[in-house]
């Protein structure tokens, strides 16, 4: 499962969130809502998650956004 970071608008702060649906991200120090997902590690932690509704770029690989495969 996917861990994601998390900055949290409504206190500021950073927190790591196993996210099943990002619908239900809540910060855990002040239960806001308003979080914003840091894409920090993305393309490393990629792993087909995203393959079929994001619709990934590359048909040799799993990277949403790939420049090593000629695509
Ligand atoms: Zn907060």
């Amino acid at each position: 499962m996917p861990i994601y970071e998390f900055h949290c608008m409504k206190c500021n702060k950073d927190f790591e969130l196993l996210v099943m649906s990002k619908d239900e991200v809540m910060c855990p120090a002040c239960n806001g809502r308003d979080v914003k997902r840091l894409l920090s590690g993305f393309s490393s932690k990629s792993d087909g998650q995203f393959t079929s509704s994001q619709g990934s770029s590359c048909s040799t690989c799993s990277a949403t956004s790939c420049a090593t495969c000629g695509q």
